[in-house]
């Protein structure tokens, strides 16, 4: 089943917003291995609009089109597209009473507009989706269960909680449009609760994926290392994404029963972890690095503070994000002044003088002190140069050193990241505490 997007709004074309739910979904239906080959913004327009939503079915089976689901003149993505399918619209009474009811909740007064909102496919209801795609409705309606005829009309309701347009699934001659309203807080919990498990239910496959996340080796150089895997794996499919400080590999299957999905996953995240050794974090979606380092912190017993300068508590926040982190993390420092440095952490006069604070020698001396100011068994420092201003031929623009000092051994790392102050302090904080986890596996592992 292929399927395609297409989003409508002039101010998607003028640039006035962000395509944020081309993302999203583009996202979603990659994650569930559903292939996207082609996806269109056009402006609120009809006959442009029809023009698209015909190409489109030409090539795929599945068009899911996003905005232009409202009230207003400009909203014509539903009647344009009922049309080119050939399907009639009929005002709907469950939806027209929603809405009366939704406007008095409200105290506004429904204009006529409102109940464009209210047409829809004739005899078409609203859907019962669980999120297991189970069905609460009757057999054979137009429930979302599907007829029984294939080649008869199929239509059915979403409800949209956060708004009052409801979202609409049109079946016609082997072809499904999918529309979803425009506003972001609407479409996403439409699209995981309702339309998700209607696509899963539809393909006739289990989706299973497995992320295996990489810190310290750059996008190209971990494609390189898989290309082979890439090239040669139909299902799985493998993917790699490049994100702040990290490089994520998605690895995707698609069986008929979530055990066979899994059983094609499990070698091909095996291979990747012996390819990447250290390098990998984790291989689960939902683990971040700082909870791989709070959660070698808690395996090994240790204790760990922060000592940071152009970060300025980004390590330790991000640390504390994670639920369970007082255990483990007792203090962090935020000592951006040399005089910060020095009272805080010890660090020498003369170090600070001779090398200045953007060195190695400072960053050493910040991770012992941190040690020794707090008594823990580890602390992580940052010292560097996020810009814009500063540079010099000696440190240029995003020269960062970060220190560990775990059990009496200090680490210190020279990195040179590029991008704006933004960048260069977010990938910093991912850096030290990917140098966190190294130092702890390095001293700890198998001991
Ligand atoms: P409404 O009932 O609010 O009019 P709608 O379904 O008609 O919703 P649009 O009118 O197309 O949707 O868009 C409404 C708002 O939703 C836009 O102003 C914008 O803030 C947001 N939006 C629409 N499309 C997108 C998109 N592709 N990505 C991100 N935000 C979007
Ligand atoms: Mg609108």
């Amino acid at each position: 089943m292929t399927v395609e997007m297409i989003f409508v709004g002039t101010e998607l074309l003028l640039g006035n917003i962000v395509n944020t739910n081309g993302q999203f979904l583009s996202e979603q239906c990659a994650a569930m291995g559903l292939p996207v080959y082609y996806q269109t913004v056009v402006g609120d327009n009809e006959e442009r609009l029809s023009a698209v939503i015909s190409s489109a079915f030409s090539r795929s089976d599945l068009i899911i089109l996003c905005g232009g689901l409202g009230p207003t003149e400009d909203d014509l993505t539903k009647e344009v597209c009922a049309r080119t399918m050939g399907i009639e619209l009929a005002e709907n009474a469950e939806v027209r009473a929603e809405l009366d009811a939704f406007m008095s909740r409200l105290k506004m007064t429904v204009t006529e507009n409102n109940y464009k909102q209210a047409m829809a496919p004739r005899g078409a209801v609203y859907a019962d989706w669980k999120r297991d795609g189970a069905k609460n409705g009757g057999e054979g309606g137009n429930d979302g269960n599907g007829p029984a005829d294939p080649e008869a009309d199929h239509c059915f309701l979403l409800r949209n909680p956060n708004g009052t347009a409801p979202g609409l699934v049109m079946e016609r001659k082997g072809k499904t449009a999918v529309l979803l309203p425009g506003p972001p807080g609407e479409m996403k919990p439409m699209f995981l609760e309702q339309v998700k498990p209607y696509l899963v239910k539809k393909s006739g496959q289990v989706f299973l994926s497995a992320v295996v996340k990489i810190c310290g080796v750059g996008e190209s150089a971990a494609e390189t290392r898989v290309l082979d895997l890439v090239d040669s794996q139909t299902n799985p499919t493998i993917a790699t994404y490049a994100k702040t400080g990290e490089v994520h590999i998605r690895v995707t299957a698609s069986g008929k029963t979530k055990e066979d999905a899994q059983k094609l996953i499990k070698p091909c995240v095996k291979e990747l972890k012996k390819r990447f050794g250290d390098d990998v974090y984790t291989a689960k979606p939902e683990v971040s690095l700082e909870m791989a380092v709070v959660k070698l912190l808690n395996k090994y017993d240790l204790t760990m503070t922060t000592a940071e300068s152009c970060t300025g508590g980004m390590v330790a926040a991000r640390l504390v994000s994670v639920p369970g982190v007082s255990d483990v993390f007792s203090e962090g420092f935020v000592t951006y002044s040399n005089k910060a440095k020095r009272k805080f952490l010890d660090v020498s006069k003369t170090t600070l003088k001779k090398y200045t604070a953007v060195s190695a020698e400072a960053a050493k001396e910040m991770a012992i002190g941190g040690v020794f100011a707090n008594d823990s068994d580890m602390c992580v420092s940052v010292t560097g140069l996020a810009g814009p201003d500063g540079a010099t031929p000696e440190v240029p623009l995003g020269r960062v050193y970060i220190g560990c000092c775990l059990k009496g051994k200090t680490v210190v790392k020279e990195y040179n990241f590029t991008g704006n102050r933004e960048k260069i302090r977010e990938l910093a904080a991912s850096a030290a505490l990917d140098l966190a986890r190294r130092c702890i596996l390095e001293q700890c592992k198998g001991k």
